[in-house]
């Protein structure tokens, strides 16, 4: 129906004149900013809401948020990727997308602190117990802990602090073994330096407020899938991908196959719990995703030449980067990855918290704040912010001692970094902390 511009009063004017969208072929991405989309005819409404045709609501679907979809899956080398409003969001979907009540988790110890919290505040209460692997590079530890009712194995590529780099495909097969996904948060890494799937991972998941993005600026988190769920082999250990949905309807697996997990977040987890990505925050993710390669080469390339410079530095008591020899996962990061080492690490000062304290307070092209994967420098306290809830023991176990900061490295040129280290650090020194 179209209202008559000239029988119409004016406040139906206002909402009703001239709504047409001109046809055009735009070149970058447009952004869908609506609640939701008009339907054309009966029939298409009553397609939309039985096979999922088309575009309805926003929480259930968006063509920005689509486009970004594509593109991230096509970078993880997944089949189908859903994007939400935060890391944490795509942390707990892609978790409530395998487990539930009664299931297990296998999660690495060196993890985002949000995750660590999600698994024993959040996930506990829901019946769902976790157990943790320290040492991540030896797959009978992860074994070990596997049990019949284990759902899924979660781990990061690149960890923060200690910078650990995960064996993707020795992990992945452990999980194989028991018919249950690897699912592995790229954040640190990105798809520029690692594509898990490829290595056998079944579900990619990221917080892409960090180097997706980019530029600090929103929040959003997606989920990869491999699109290798193997119904026949593993169907039994998901009832709720492959028996029928309520009513007696088709069960997810009859309808999507060995893309289940992935249809299932979309349709039953993710439009339920409600985070729901905002079109403009998935359109600024897309762009970023457009400079990632070389972003993150740059980025890589700053954060060697500052570690290389901290390494050596007198007041600097160590330096934990996979990118320098002296890490005991070089040699893994360089197998791995594709080139580069990321730039997120942490490095020690001598003298400890106050150390530390008058570093933070000195910096001024550091930039002091929580967050990563910025194309600007950050630098953050790990022991007295994020890590302030953990005991000294648990934090000495996660390489984050008083003295410890923690960088995400810029674009910025780096003689301008290093400068401002120098000058920071001449205090640590000048003051007096060295031990
Ligand atoms: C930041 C982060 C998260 C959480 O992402 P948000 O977008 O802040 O919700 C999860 N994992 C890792 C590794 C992160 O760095």
């Amino acid at each position: 129906m179209t209202v008559p511009a000239d029988s119409a009063q004016f406040a139906t004017q206002a909402l009703h004149a001239t709504h047409a969208v001109e046809a055009a072929t735009p070149r970058a991405t447009p952004i869908y900013l609506t609640a939701g989309f008009t339907f054309d005819s009966f029939d298409e409404a009553a397609a939309h809401f039985d096979g999922g045709t088309g575009f309805g609501y926003t929480r259930t679907g968006n063509p920005t948020v689509r486009a970004v979809e594509n593109r991230l899956a096509a970078l993880e080398s997944g089949a189908d990727a859903l994007l939400v409003a935060s890391g944490q969001a795509a942390v707990v979907t892609a978790l409530l997308t395998v487990a539930g009540a009664g299931d297990h988790l296998v999660a690495s110890t060196h993890i985002y602190e949000g995750s660590r919290g999600l698994f024993l505040d959040n996930l506990s209460r829901l019946g769902i117990d976790t157990d943790f692997v320290d040492d991540i590079a030896d797959p009978d530890a992860w074994r070990a802990l596997v049990r019949p009712n284990t759902r899924a194995l979660f781990a990061e590529s690149i960890s923060n602090a200690r910078n650990h780099v995960l064996d993707v495909a020795s992990i992945a097969r452990v999980g194989d073994e028991s018919g249950i996904p690897l699912i592995v948060d790229n954040t640190l890494a990105t798809p520029a330096l690692i594509r898990p799937i490829e290595s056998g991972a079944a579900i990619v998941v990221h917080s892409a407020s960090k180097f997706l993005a980019g530029h600090g600026a929103v929040l959003g988190g997606v989920i990869v899938d491999s699109g290798r769920f193997d119904v026949s082999r593993n169907g039994h250990l998901f009832p709720h991908l492959v028996l029928p949905g309520r009513g007696g309807a088709a069960s997810v697996a009859e309808r999507h196959g060995s893309a289940s997990r992935i249809a299932y977040a979309r349709e039953v987890v993710a439009p339920r719990f409600g985070p729901t990505p905002s079109p403009l925050n998935a359109f600024l993710i897309g762009q970023g995703v457009e400079t990632l390669a070389l972003r993150v080469e740059r980025q890589s390339e700053n954060a060697l030449a500052v570690a290389r410079w901290l390494a050596s530095h007198e007041t600097v008591e160590s330096v934990d980067y996979a990118g320098l020899e002296s890490h005991p996962d070089h040699a893994r990061a360089i197998g791995q990855l594709t080139g580069s080492h990321g730039s997120v690490f942490t490095f020690t000062v001598r003298g400890g918290e106050q150390a530390a304290r008058r570093v933070i307070d000195a910096v001024g092209v550091f930039t002091h704040m929580t967050h990563i994967g910025d194309v600007r420098s950050l630098v953050l306290h790990p022991a007295t912010t994020s890590h302030t809830l953990l005991t000294p023991a648990q934090r000495a176990q996660l390489g984050v001692h008083p003295g410890t900061l923690r960088v995400s490295i810029g674009i910025e040129d780096p003689a301008d970094l290093i400068s401002d280290l120098t000058q920071a650090l001449s205090l640590v020194r000048t003051k007096g902390a060295v031990r």
